[in-house]
């Protein structure tokens, strides 16, 4: 024990070399009858710690729905001591039950970081543990320890109410396991351990680099309304290209509406395609059916065609482009419908319906966010289903699925 040198009179403890230990400590253990009132509150805490799990449910798909089936009145999980609260502040255990997208997960951690200690961390079904099908896909997490520290997992594509209350059980275990200093660390099974691994590190694999758990928590830590460099708005282009040459034939969309089209620019009318209208004519298409009653526009889908590909299959000299496929319809009873779809080249862009029809605004913003296709004259383009900062658009044909800029990839 040295002194403290701005007072002399305060002894300073030397922790360097020993494990620390309160001064008090050892005169307390001869005080007669402290350890028995010690271990009785020790029971009395892991007691109360294990038949009070209360839950912050990440429900996100169809997990959830089992989630909520166990907490209501059937299943009965509150019989348990373990309910459902809607804040971490108040919550020893999150349930994560569903797929977690790479968007989702900084908030998921960042609610996480919100929940006091001690806390636990439960997956509940194939999509939390490890992404399941859609493992693959660009916007989903594989699994969630992959950035959570997960004590539980609970299998099952989804697992039933019961299956939950047996993880809650297992994880009730658990603790008064820790907290009994009952725990035998795992034995790994080196062979075995080679077979399952995980291709991505989690959290705790000796494996895993710093540099991955630091961008994680630097992600969940960033300011909701933080300043992201928008992507700049799309310039309209003038190049645009004609719909091909082809005869009119069918009958589905009555002979005015047929009409209309063809004074619009359609060649063709298609049993099972959209007629293509020309790029410069669509805007006053959409205008003129929205004034003979086609007053809702249902949907903005865009495709995009690598060169010598397009909507009739392989075609050669077929240049890249995007095809933008519009739906209209009436509203009210014996409601009627109507699409068109514009060939926009690659470099090109097609002009927006946002100042004719409200709903485009989004539907707009989701194409060019995922598919990459410009639309000219919207107001306010910018990213609507991926994160800000996200490159690219991944439903481009040409999109490298396995180049992520999510730091857990
Ligand atoms: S594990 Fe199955 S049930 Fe659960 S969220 Fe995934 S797909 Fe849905």
């Amino acid at each position: 024990m040295g002194v403290d040198d701005n007072n002399p009179r305060l002894p300073v403890l030397n922790e360097s070399d020993r494990p620390y230990e309160h001064p008090l400590y050892g005169r307390l253990l001869t005080l007669p009858g402290l350890s028995v009132g010690v271990t009785a509150i020790d029971t009395l805490l892991t007691w109360g710690m294990t038949n009070s799990q209360w839950i912050f449910p990440m429900a996100t798909s169809c997990c959830g729905i089992e989630l909520m089936a166990a907490a209501a009145s059937r299943v009965d999980l509150d019989r348990m001591g373990t309910i459902l609260r809607g804040t971490p502040r108040q919550c020893d255990v999150m349930v994560v039950a569903g797929t977690i997208t790479v968007k989702m997960a900084p908030r998921v951690k960042r609610l996480w970081e919100q929940m006091p200690e001690p806390k636990w961390a439960v997956a509940m079904g194939s999509c939390a543990i490890s992404g399941d099908f859609y493992r693959e896909l660009y916007p989903v997490v594989p699994g969630i320890d992959t950035f959570l520290p997960v004590d539980i997992y609970i299998p099952g594509c989804p697992p039933n109410p019961e299956s939950l209350m047996a993880g809650m059980l297992a994880l009730a275990e658990k603790v008064r396991a820790e907290r009994g200093r009952a725990r035998t660390p795992q034995v790994p099974h080196l062979e075995l351990l080679s077979a399952t691994k995980p291709s991505i590190p989690r959290i705790g694999d000796v494996e895993r680099s710093p540099t991955q758990t630091g961008l994680q928590e630097a992600d969940a830590m960033k300011p909701a309304d933080s300043a992201v460099a928008r992507p700049t708005p799309p310039e309209a282009s003038p190049a645009l290209t004609e719909a091909p040459a082809a005869t009119l034939s069918g009958a589905i969309l009555g002979p005015e509406i047929e009409t209309l089209l063809a004074e619009h620019g359609a060649t063709e009318i298609p049993k099972d395609a959209p007629p293509l209208i020309p790029a410069a004519r669509h805007l006053a298409l959409a205008a003129a059916l929205k004034a003979r009653g086609y007053r809702q526009l249902v949907y903005v889908v865009a495709s995009h065609w690598l060169a010598g590909k397009g909507r009739a299959g392989a075609v050669e000299g077929e240049a890249e482009h995007y095809e933008v496929a519009y739906g209209l319809r009436t509203v009210g009873r014996g409601s009627k419908s109507v699409w068109w779809s514009v060939r926009v080249p690659a470099e090109g862009s097609v002009p927006s319906l946002a100042a004719e029809f409200a709903g485009a605004d989004w539907q707009e913003r989701e194409q060019w966010d995922l598919v990459g296709v410009r639309f000219s004259g919207h107001p306010d383009m910018r990213r609507l289903m991926m994160p800000d900062d996200w490159q690219g658009h991944p439903l481009r044909k040409d999109y490298a699925s396995d180049t992520h800029t999510a730091p857990w990839r």
